[in-house]
């Protein structure tokens, strides 16, 4: 085992916007922290796994971490280069500084301490600490679900968190697996960009406009939701869809038994805010087409048992949590590693375990979980410190970390 080193404060897991938040509002309370992140920069899935086009999918206003609203001239949907700098300008008025390529590969709690394995480059590390922030995201790992015969398919196979653009894709006869956000502005992008996608519908979906009548779908939920209950709110949604949208099911998009918000709310399954897929998909430059049955070289059998010739995959499938994978003898994390207690109780654990940005409810969802954690940590860690006799003041809290550290 490597270096030792006891952190005087809780360790925050992952710098992404989640991290940052909470990280901002311990700041605010004068509580020192370490926060950890295991690639090189600030938001990494954000900076390194979306594709160029991506502007964030909710108006600005239910994106803004607390106390740092965006810019005025920002647009009303910041694009992923303007939510970027927009991080990096709130990490540097809040002084956060991140410890890069620094992996957690286990935490554990035991005798009245959290112990967390520490990958840094070549050197192993362990923390100790009172308090743990998990806030290495509800997109830490891409997923893909097993296809028989994929490996016999030599043509090109990503994840859409490795898609960048449709340079190059120009001709192609790409297959998109996935209908959710990114796999249909995967398929934008490809069109945009001359190639022939074909979007696999396996399942059922909702897609709505981005905006009704020139008020976003989003925030007119938010709204109607504070007075009416959640399945009328749907049934409107719906009729407004079906107004603006017409009739999906005609082009192979059929929708889910349950409203959207119902769903979201039960399942977690996010509808789709159209930006100028269905357009394409109405004009069939963009193919729907049912589940997968069997990759071949080249080629791909669907569940109705058609063979269509494919050049390349691109698996918009989604995404996982990994937090399963390093932290033990817990049990406040599910199977999928979401905090099993549904918002907006998700956010503490025992023994000083913390969550955020686990609830499904985006940048809003994390934003108000990192108050809360912020605020409990912070009520402990000052009544700790007038007892143990002072040292309010984060600068020396944190050089007393740093003395104490052993070899
Ligand atoms: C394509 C897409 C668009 C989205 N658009 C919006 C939107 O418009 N509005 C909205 O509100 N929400 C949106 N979301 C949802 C969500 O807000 C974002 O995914 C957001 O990035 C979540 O922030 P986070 O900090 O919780 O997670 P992440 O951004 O994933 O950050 C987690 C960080 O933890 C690090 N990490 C993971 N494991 C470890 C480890 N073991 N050790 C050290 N570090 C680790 C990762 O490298 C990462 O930097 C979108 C999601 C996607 C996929």
């Amino acid at each position: 085992m490597g270096r030792c080193i006891w952190v005087n404060g809780p360790l925050i897991i992952g710098a992404g916007p989640s991290g940052l938040t909470v990280a901002a509002c311990l700041k605010q309370q004068n509580v020192p922290f370490v926060i950890l992140e295991r690639s090189n920069c600030i938001a990494s899935f954000w900076q390194s796994h979306t594709y160029d086009r991506l502007k964030l999918h909710l108006p600005k206003k239910f994106c803004q971490l607390p106390d740092f609203p965006f810019p005025a001239h920002y647009p009303e949907y910041p694009s992923k280069d303007q939510f970027i700098r927009y991080l990096e300008s709130y990490a540097l008025k809040f002084e956060i500084k991140p410890q890069f390529k620094e992996t957690v590969e286990s935490a554990r709690y035991g005798d009245g301490i959290w112990r967390v394995r520490v990958r840094k480059e070549t050197e192993e590390v362990e923390y100790v600490c009172q308090w743990i922030v998990v806030a290495s995201g509800e997109n830490a790992e891409s997923s893909v679900p097993e296809f028989e015969g994929i490996e016999d398919f030599e043509g090109m196979k990503i994840h859409a968190s490795d898609y960048k653009n449709g340079e190059g894709f120009g001709g192609k006869k790409v297959l998109v697996v996935g209908c959710g956000n990114s796999g249909m502005e995967v398929c934008l992008d490809l069109c945009i960009n001359g190639a022939l996608p074909s979007m696999v519908v396996r399942d059922s979906v909702h897609v709505l406009p981005r905006e009704i009548f020139g008020k976003s779908t989003f925030e007119l939920s938010v709204t109607l939701m504070k007075w009416l209950p959640v399945r009328l709110v749907d049934k409107i949604l719906l009729t407004l869809a079906r107004v603006v949208l017409g009739d999906l099911e005609k082009y192979g998009l059929k929708r889910p038994k349950t409203g959207p918000l119902e769903l979201k709310n039960t399942r977690g399954k996010t509808p789709v805010l159209d930006i100028g897929t269905l357009e394409r998909i109405k004009s069939r430059e963009i193919k729907v087409v049912p589940g997968i049955k069997k990759f071949f070289p080249g080629r791909v059998e669907l569940i109705d048992g058609r063979v269509i010739d494919v050049d390349s995959v691109i698996f918009a499938t989604g995404y996982c949590s990994n937090v399963l994978s390093w932290l033990q003898g817990s049990d406040f994390f599910n199977k999928d590693g979401f905090p099993k207690e549904k918002f907006p109780n998700g956010w503490k654990g025992k023994s000083g375990l913390y969550a955020v940005g686990f609830t499904r409810r985006g940048l809003s969802g994390a934003s108000l979980d990192a108050v809360r954690v912020a605020e409990d940590i912070s009520k402990v860690w000052k009544e700790e410190t007038v007892a143990a006799g002072g040292f309010t003041d984060t600068e020396n809290i944190y050089t007393r970390v740093e003395n104490n550290n052993t070899e």
